[in-house]
């Protein structure tokens, strides 16, 4: 669904020809279960036939929701995120070994894979609201960005503790 047709491109040799798709997550597979893009995932390009192959650029843009994981609450953030890839038609005796090139049959060149491959590889190992996001209260678990609950958070060292419960004992 996310198909370029090249004709134009190799008609214009070097000069960019523009592209828009539009998406939902499942229907590149842009799945995980820590995370969920919501809407519309929005890709703009550019795509030129540089004579040995083509390159593609441009952004994709999506909305991913989660459950932060030190606050717990639901959110989600407005993303942007940058390709540039070059891509090669296949002809007799290419070298599939070559990592930084995707190839392709026919006069399409399919970029979905390529999407959904920077869309998931792009996300951090964490999910967090918000830099500043505080977390939850570890004594009474309340969500410490709401305000304060006032506990004691104090961390004391596990052989103070000890002393000290000697202390209260006597
Ligand atoms: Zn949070
Ligand atoms: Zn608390």
């Amino acid at each position: 669904m996310m198909k370029i047709n090249i004709i134009e491109a190799n008609e214009k040799l070097g000069s960019p020809i523009s592209f828009e798709f539009a998406a939902k997550a499942q229907d590149i597979d842009a799945v995980d279960e820590s995370y969920r893009f919501d809407g519309d995932i929005i890709v703009k390009g550019e795509l030129v036939a540089t004579g040995r192959g083509y390159r593609v650029k441009g952004k994709i843009f999506c909305t991913k929701s989660f459950v932060c994981d030190r606050c717990l609450e639901e959110a989600s953030q407005q993303q942007e995120h940058d390709f540039d890839e070059e891509y090669r038609k296949k002809a007799p005796g290419y070298a599939e070994d070559d990592q930084d090139v995707n190839y392709f049959d026919g006069d399409l060149v399919d970029i979905s894979q390529m999407v959904r491959d920077v869309l998931l590889s792009d996300q951090p190992l964490n999910n967090i609201c918000n830099a500043d996001c505080r977390g939850l209260c570890l004594k009474c678990g309340a969500n410490l960005n709401h305000g304060d609950c006032g506990c004691d958070r104090t961390v004391i060292d596990p052989r103070l503790a000890a002393l000290q419960q000697l202390l209260i004992k006597k």
